[in-house]
């Protein structure tokens, strides 16, 4: 349930208010925008009366919301949420982002030379795996601690906040300077991940699992969200389905119905939803024109020789072209 209040309230009331719901066993959580002042209500709501809250002097309405998703809810917080990755690199509420970089880190000069030029080429967060969630155990799994060593030093070099997949709470250790943490398709419902990722209070990019639903991602924001950390970015990268010429299908009417269900930025990932390096740019331009607030593209020096998904990576050359239609494309539906 959410109670929308009169302009005007004081925070005394606002509290008394709380301390009531509390008596009632609800816990609540306050999004106060520029113009109003929500108060959701968490936990067993069937015994509160609306029309007796509708009575009370400060209440303007109260609403029943039936979505089980109460923090990541819209009907909570009216306004989109903007997430600082770093200084002045923000995603959501108006501000936008290229992520882009390799699959995964490499080595020094691999992880240097695509950090300068998708830098160059507009790019504002730098990804790059450490900890690979691979299929077959025989194939690369990342340089875990050292990778993280490498995208650092990049970032270092370039100034560009990085982001980068975490697959298991007890490496935290090694995230202490990551700016963006990444979980995973793989490990979208590995829930005491989630509850650990909880109590941090990193900007987490949580990406939509292989064969789940819009409702199962929000929950799984919904977990991150309830240990108190709110910084919770979306991910649309493809979903399972049938088909076999792409690689997943993407799923872009998520976008717009992500951003009606909740306030949480969406990002999409081109690369891994098609996984062929010829449809990124169009599906990247088409992200961005379903108002993705950020659009992560793998990005290679060398894609034939890569160790993991060289198959869907663009080459600095063609990121540059990508990245300048995709904020064209930004530019033309501000109009
Ligand atoms: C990745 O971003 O490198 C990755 C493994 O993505 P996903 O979890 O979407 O497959
Ligand atoms: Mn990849």
């Amino acid at each position: 349930m959410v109670a929308i209040l009169k302009r005007g309230v004081t925070d005394s009331q606002i509290e008394s208010l709380c301390k009531w719901f509390k008596s009632k066993g609800l816990d609540t959580h306050i999004s106060k925008g520029h113009y109003q002042t929500i108060i959701g209500l968490i936990g067993d709501t069937s015994k509160i009366d609306t029309d007796l809250l509708e009575g009370l002097e400060i209440i303007e309405s109260a609403t029943r919301v039936s979505e089980p998703f109460k923090s990541a809810n819209r009907k909570f917080h009216p306004e989109d949420t903007r997430i600082e990755i770093a200084e002045g690199v923000a995603i959501g509420g108006g501000a936008f982002s290229l992520i882009a970089g390799p699959c995964s880190v490499e080595n020094e000069e691999q992880i240097l030379s695509v950090a300068k030029s998708v830098k160059y080429a507009g790019a504002s967060v730098l990804r790059g795996g450490a900890f690979k969630p691979r299929t077959s155990p025989y194939d690369f799994q990342g340089l875990r601690e050292e990778g993280i060593e490498l995208l650092l030093a990049a970032k270092r070099k370039t100034g560009l906040p990085i982001v980068t997949e975490i697959m298991d709470a007890s490496h935290l250790e090694f995230f202490e300077n990551v700016d963006l943490i990444q979980v995973g398709a793989r490990n979208m419902q590995n829930f005491e991940l989630l509850k650990e990722l909880g109590h941090t209070k990193k900007p987490i990019l949580l990406k939509r699992g292989l064969a789940n639903t819009l409702k199962e991602l929000l929950m799984s924001a919904e977990y991150i969200m309830a240990g108190g950390n709110e910084n919770v970015i979306l991910c649309e990268r493809g979903v399972r389905t049938f088909e076999t010429y792409t690689r997943n299908t993407l799923d872009l009417a998520a976008v717009p119905m992500l951003k009606e269900l909740s306030h949480l930025p969406v990002v999409v990932d081109p690369s891994h939803a098609t996984g062929r390096a010829r449809l990124v740019h169009p599906m990247a331009l088409a992200a961005a024109a379903a108002g993705a607030d950020g659009i992560m593209i793998e990005v290679h020096n060398d894609p034939a020789n890569a160790l993991c998904d060289g198959a869907q990576s663009l080459t600095p050359k063609q990121f540059e072209k990508t990245a300048a239609a995709v904020f064209a494309v930004r530019d033309a539906i501000k109009m």
